[in-house]
């Protein structure tokens, strides 16, 4: 989600001593770690002001959420060039005052990693956050433990870590130190220097060679379970499909994969990746190479995509991120929806999921976006206002995201007879803006019309900045794919209520009872009801849905069906409570459904055939 303005590999080498002397320096020692806390040593740029702001970020690209990283911050001390103290103020969560900045020779600060914060407090999302354990690991994104001045955040950083001789930091950038317990960074601004996290662990590293990009596997696993050269292999083929997808070589000469493998769920109750314009870092659960590799896969296509959008496409708002008071810019559908699109599309077009597969994919984003959020708001909108107003909504930018890619992609193919796909428009509006180049947040949805078809601008009117339904019967027709909004059958079911998971007790939900059913009204579920087990079975967020699909093998009439829940009594306490009913087919709904027509006409076979084969590139 952000802007890097120049490659780090040749800039690195490129740079003189000279011109980091006015430069912001670091020193990180992790040798001396006490109760998950790291000491950070500053030696200020030259300031010409009386009196400056040091802060922290309110929020960092890529997370949509404010975090408050200055929370972490402790003991915060400024001294002169004599080594006096001077006045310092702390005037907001992230931000400390310094007067007579003129003549500041250092700060200093005790900062606490973010996994081992409390879970009720505004957790952060791991592959955003920092870990500190001497003996394992150390995971460093550098926004949760390096700040910057107001105003000055266009300043070369010089980042000094000392680590124990047997860690090796796993990172895109370049350690210029040869020494085997300390490492220097030297990055071109602030941007960059939140752009790239560096994990520190005994190595374990694989490397890829996609076209002729370097690709790193760097993996820390607690119980040895998974390796680098696993997880790498695993990946292989996906990472050779997405290079093809992209034109035969990567828009980067270097990407880092850097996987934390962790034996619990983290604070936030998931797992996921936070993109890098060079890289991705993982949070993910522990397991074998064979489990983790299909994870990765399934995280990585969507994250390996961001070095297009937003890295070669994206507007001012990310260019010029604002570290303080973030802005939003309007075209989420762009940087995650069509990141999401791509994500799927790849693997159907290379081989690696079947078409039908891939249509059930569609059909679960379908089934998301109409019953797990608001379907009727403009995109546009959700987008300004995805840190706040829409914030309960912002998920939706992977489903109803991906599924506006979905319909702009197979207009785009129909309009062109075959030629011209999604991909090409991204290509062309990179060839227009570029990596360098940001565009008015105003202006992209112009020069997507001065591309296109009419009926693209029609779309994009409608459906993107209007809130009218997305056309799915017209645009899957085209490929010849028959879609059913809703069938109504009889069959067995759970009873018909949409699961959710409360994210502080990490257990599933009983969520919308929009579809409840006879059978599930006979259940007496409530909204909110936290489901311990079914059927005596404890059951998980990962093992629900093969659960319920074992269990519609066998089921039969009369059969009997127990869940056991824990319900809110209005006193607000949780109690215990055992639902149960004997099993019947009910009335049941089924929404969104997706088939291969059996006798397409040669020209839907046509579209068809640019939409989901990759052809010969
Ligand atoms: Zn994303």
């Amino acid at each position: 989600m952000r802007k890097l303005a120049l490659l780090l590999s040749t800039i690195c080498l490129a740079v003189s001593v000279s011109a980091v002397d006015n430069a912001y320096h670091f020193s990180i020692d992790q040798t001396k770690t006490p109760d998950h806390k790291l000491s950070v040593e500053v030696t200020p740029p030259q300031l010409n002001e009386t009196q400056v702001i040091y802060s922290l970020p309110k929020m960092v690209p890529g997370t949509y959420s404010i975090y408050d990283f200055g929370r972490f911050v402790e003991d915060f001390k400024a001294f002169d060039q004599k080594g006096s103290p001077l006045q310092v103020t702390h005037i907001d969560t992230n931000s400390w005052r310094i007067q007579n900045a003129n003549t500041l020779g250092k700060i200093t600060y005790r900062v606490r990693d973010t996994y081992h914060a409390s879970k009720t407090d505004n957790p952060i999302f791991e592959p955003a956050g920092s870990d500190f354990q001497p003996d394992t690991c150390f995971v460093l994104n550098f926004h949760t433990m390096i700040g910057y001045f107001r105003g000055h955040t266009r300043l070369y950083y010089e980042l000094n870590i000392k680590h124990a001789p047997n860690f090796y930091g796993s990172t895109s950038l370049v350690d210029r130190d040869n020494s085997e317990t300390q490492d220097q960074y030297i990055v071109p601004n602030y941007n960059e220097v939140v752009d790239n996290p560096v994990m520190y662990t005994v190595p374990d590293t694989a490397h890829l060679k996609i076209g002729e990009s370097d690709v790193l596997v760097s993996v820390f696993s607690p119980g040895k379970t998974a390796t680098a050269a696993g997880i790498a292999k695993g990946i292989d083929t996906l990472l050779q499909a997405q290079g093809k997808y992209l034109g035969g070589k990567l828009p980067v000469p270097q990407y880092s994969f850097l996987i934390y493998l962790s034996d619990h769920d983290g604070l936030t109750g998931g797992y996921g990746a936070l993109e890098h314009s060079y890289g991705s870092m993982y949070y993910l659960i522990d397991g074998t190479d064979e489990k983790l590799a299909s994870t990765v896969r399934n995280v990585a296509s969507h994250e390996f995509f961001h070095i297009m959008t937003p890295l070669n496409i994206h507007s001012e708002e990310i260019a010029n991120f604002d570290f303080d008071n973030a802005k939003m810019s309007e075209h989420l559908w762009l940087y995650e929806g069509s990141t999401e699109y791509h994500a799927h599309s790849v693997q159907v077009r290379y081989g690696l999921i079947s078409p039908e597969e891939y249509l059930s994919a569609i059909r679960q984003e379908m089934n998301e976006a109409q019953f797990a959020f608001n379907d009727s708001l403009s995109f546009t909108e959700l987008s300004l206002g995805a840190l706040d107003k829409y914030k309960d909504q912002y998920a939706n930018v992977y489903a109803k995201g991906a599924l506006i890619s979905l319909c702009l992609d197979l207009k785009l193919i129909k309009d062109s007879e075959g030629k011209y796909r999604l991909m090409d428009l991204i290509n062309d509006l990179a060839k227009t803006y570029g990596k360098d180049k940001a565009f008015k947040d105003t202006e992209l949805f112009d020069k997507i019309y001065s591309l296109t078809k009419p009926d693209i601008k029609d779309f994009i009117e409608n459906c993107i900045i209007g809130n009218k339904p997305l056309p799915f019967k017209e645009v899957l027709e085209y490929a010849g794919v028959n879609y059913t909004k809703v069938k109504t059958e009889s069959s067995y079911s759970f009873g018909g209520f949409g699961v959710g998971y409360n994210q502080e007790t990490q257990r599933l939900i009983v969520g919308s009872l929009q579809n409840l059913n006879a059978f599930g009204r006979k259940m007496g579920y409530q909204e909110g009801d936290e489901i311990l087990s079914v059927n005596g079975k404890k059951l998980t967020a990962g093992d629900f849905s093969p659960f319920r699909a074992q269990w519609l093998k066998t089921v039969k009439d009369g059969d009997k069906f127990k869940m056991v829940v824990l319900r809110k009594a209005p006193n607000g306490k949780l109690k215990k409570k055992t639902l149960q009913a004997k099993v019947f087919k009910a009335e049941t709904h089924n929404y969104n459904l997706l088939s291969f027509a059996k006798d397409p006409t040669a020209e839907q076979l046509k579209i068809r055939k640019a939409w989901l084969e990759a052809g010969n590139n």
